[in-house]
């Protein structure tokens, strides 16, 4: 068998090439405009009218002429946001009251905050040699948006700032792309299902959750298929199951082991592997590639089992490829930048990937590596809420370091 085995940086952009070239034809669902939270958007949201639609102020005061703030001034009438100004272009000598989101009159450059005047007698006073700009706090129709621009590109995830932006546009609906189908299997003789009876021996399932739920919340919708045994003909069975999906994961059954079969049953069927090893722990024995598919393909991953490994294979690897699969520009994983509380030690040749807790207190954005038992202590990884990488070759990190931090 020909192995490939990478560096984390290899493989990372393995992924990422593969990930980014994926613009296939995907399908469109149109839904209702706040059902698009967390979705993909699939056609641009166009502004319909400039915004703002009108000179907009941005303050309480008066609209003015803004050279002519030096003498006493007539106030001559009064708008509010949700009206127009109705009556004649405001002239030298003149201004209008008006209050914040309001139009700015015709005649009018500029609004002189009401803090900054006093009124006696209809008669406004601008504050001593207080000087006010053309322009000055009024938004021109048009600086955010002009009419048929693009407010929203394809590809983005609809949050509630993209919400924001597609209602304003007045869109009660939107189009999203279909979420990718992503089949789970996962693979061992020692597991045992959680509504099934167990001895102490046995493992409960935790990967096929663990992966469902990432899957997700990436924006994928996750089938979980029955467990596969460590055997040739399971295995197979299994694999022709989930290989119609538009992506395939397998947890378990991907070392060096007598019992480690997934490897050869997807060469088997035909498969096209990418890397078959990444110098990374956890996550060493990840394999990545395709299996033919009707004249297409279906990318899998056979991830390691121990499911500190298998969580953390996907935030690095797959999130990326179901990004891209689920119609998202953006993909790679996200990293900071945190500074370190406590010191760390160990480090090793290849990449580490350590659970970490990072607080976002206010008096100190820090992250700590938290006490684990390896990559199978789910509990531990449970504790944190990210990864600090340590990488290779570097034998430990000091207290107070500025160290790089994988997001999830
Ligand atoms: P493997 O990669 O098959 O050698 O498995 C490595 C370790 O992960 C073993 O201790 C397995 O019991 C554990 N493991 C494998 N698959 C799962 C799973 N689906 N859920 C929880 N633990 C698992
Ligand atoms: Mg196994």
């Amino acid at each position: 068998m020909s192995e490939r085995i990478l560096t984390f940086e290899q493989a990372l952009a393995e992924v990422l090439t593969h990930a980014r070239a994926l613009v296939g034809v995907r399908e469109v669902e149109t839904v209702a405009v706040l059902a698009g939270a967390g979705r993909v958007l699939a056609v641009p949201v166009m502004a319909d009218r400039d915004q703002p639609p009108f000179d907009r102020s941005t303050r309480d005061g008066y609209a003015v002429q803004a050279g002519d703030v030096a003498r006493a001034l007539r106030v001559v009438g009064s708008v509010r946001a949700g009206e127009s100004w109705r009556g004649a272009a405001l002239t030298e000598g003149e201004a209008i009251e008006i209050m914040t989101g309001a139009p700015v009159p015709a005649g009018a450059d500029a609004v002189v905050m009401v803090e900054h005047t006093t009124l006696a007698d209809r008669r406004l006073r601008v504050e001593d040699g207080r000087a006010l700009h053309a322009g000055e706090n009024v938004v021109p129709r048009g600086a955010e948006a002009r009419a048929g621009s693009v407010v929203l590109p394809a590809g983005r995830v609809l949050g509630a700032a993209e919400i924001a932006v597609a209602a304003s546009c007045g869109r009660a609906s939107v189009e999203v792309f279909a979420r990718p189908k992503v089949a789970i299997i996962a693979t061992g003789d020692e597991l045992v299902e959680l509504d099934q009876p167990l001895e102490a021996w046995q493992i409960r399932n935790s990967n096929s959750y663990a992966l469902a739920a990432l899957v997700n919340a990436e924006g994928g919708f996750g089938e979980r298929l029955a467990v596969a045994h460590d055997t040739l003909e399971e295995l197979h069975e299994r694999v022709a199951q989930g290989r119609d999906a538009d992506l395939l994961l397998l947890s378990g059954g991907v070392s060096m082991g007598k019992y480690d079969l997934v490897e050869q049953v997807l060469r088997e069927a035909g498969a096209e592997f990418f890397f078959t090893g990444v110098l990374m722990q956890p996550g060493k024995p990840i394999v990545f590639g395709r299996l033919p598919k009707q004249g297409e393909w279906t990318y899998f991953f056979g991830l390691p089992g121990n499911p500190v490994s298998t969580q953390v294979c996907f935030h690095l690897f797959v999130a990326p490829m179901l990004r891209a699969l689920g119609g998202r520009t953006a993909v790679a994983p996200q990293f900071v930048e945190a500074r370190l509380a406590e010191e760390v030690k160990g480090g090793a040749r290849v990449t580490r990937f350590l659970p970490a807790e990072l607080s976002g207190a206010w008096d100190g954005v820090a992250v700590r590596v938290v006490g684990w038992q390896g990559s199978g202590d789910v509990a531990a990884n449970a504790r944190g809420n990210c990864h600090v990488v340590l990488p290779a070759g570097v034998e430990a990190l000091r207290a107070g370091e500025t160290v790089r931090v994988l997001l999830r």
